[in-house]
């Protein structure tokens, strides 16, 4: 056991969509492993924000403006990327959005959005760093998919959906180009603190107490529970693991 296996030095990570929340958490444990950050978002104010708090924990990212959702935008991003900084190590494919809605109440311009953002755009962004990937004998995918990848709940049809077909792109990734050396696993994540759950998370909400009551670690998890877990999946320490969900959730998917 080698536990320099585990460092990223040298590496570059991409991870879409982290200027704040889950992906800015990884971003900062890949970091902390040794990993060059880059990062995009979908607006130039929110990059701006994730720049100034990268600069705060004393972390040098390259941060850039680009709707994943967007085949010919990802592709200049990954280009300009690979001119700016070098070839992407580790991809962890983080953008995602959510929209509550009763499903008969749901638009299907509504749905498309959200398999657009979650199940589409990780799709554009693998197959555009895939083949430099390949190019360079080894290469690390990591989506982030949910509990909803394995569960169906009221008003989240569309997310369930993307992100349970997330799920079985992460293993076709995997299936398809293990032999390139290339390992996708996904996360999972639980109910996490993050500015995404933040109206769900307000004392004798219901919804609170249900997470409190099923979740065996009888808490919410916090976005730096999945620091480990995003170093893990990146570094060579997983490199016999492949096109499998690490489910980071106090274990509450055990429990229900
Ligand atoms: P969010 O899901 O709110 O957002 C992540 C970032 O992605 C935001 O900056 C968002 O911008 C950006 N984004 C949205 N659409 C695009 C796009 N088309 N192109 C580029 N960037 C985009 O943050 P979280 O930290 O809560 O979630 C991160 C990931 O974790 C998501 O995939 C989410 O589904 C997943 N997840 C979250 C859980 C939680 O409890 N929070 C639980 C399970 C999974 P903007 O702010 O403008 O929307």
């Amino acid at each position: 056991m080698n536990m320099q296996d585990f460092r990223l030095d040298g590496k570059i990570a991409l991870i879409t969509g982290a200027s704040y929340g889950i992906g800015f958490a990884i971003a900062e444990g890949l970091a902390a492993a040794g990993a060059t950050i880059v990062f995009n978002d979908i607006k130039q104010e929110l990059v701006d924000k994730g720049l100034a708090a990268y600069e705060e924990i004393g972390v040098k990212a390259h941060g850039y403006v680009c709707d994943v959702t967007d085949e010919s935008a990802v592709n200049d991003l990954i280009a300009t990327v690979e001119k700016e900084v070098g070839v992407i190590d580790i991809l962890v494919n983080n953008a995602g959005i959510i929209k509550r809605i009763p499903m008969c109440d749901m638009t299907a311009a509504e749905f498309r959005q959200v398999i657009d953002v979650d199940l589409n755009a990780p799709f554009i962004v693998a197959k555009a760093v895939i083949p430099s990937m390949i190019k360079k004998g080894h290469g690390k995918i990591i989506n982030i998919c949910s509990m909803m990848s394995e569960l169906g709940r009221e008003t989240v049809s569309a997310y369930a959906a993307a992100k349970g077909g997330l799920k079985m792109l992460t293993k076709n990734i995997a299936s398809e180009y293990g032999e390139f050396n290339i390992q996708c696993n996904g996360i999972g994540p639980g109910y996490i603190e993050t500015p995404q759950t933040a109206p769900l998370r307000v004392p004798g909400n219901p919804f609170n107490e249900f997470i409190i009551s099923k979740t065996p670690a009888a808490r919410w998890g916090t976005t730096e529970d999945l620091m480990g877990p995003a170093v893990f999946l990146a570094s060579d320490a997983s490199n016999f693991v492949n096109g499998h969900i690490l489910y980071v959730d106090g274990g509450i998917l055990a429990y229900i």
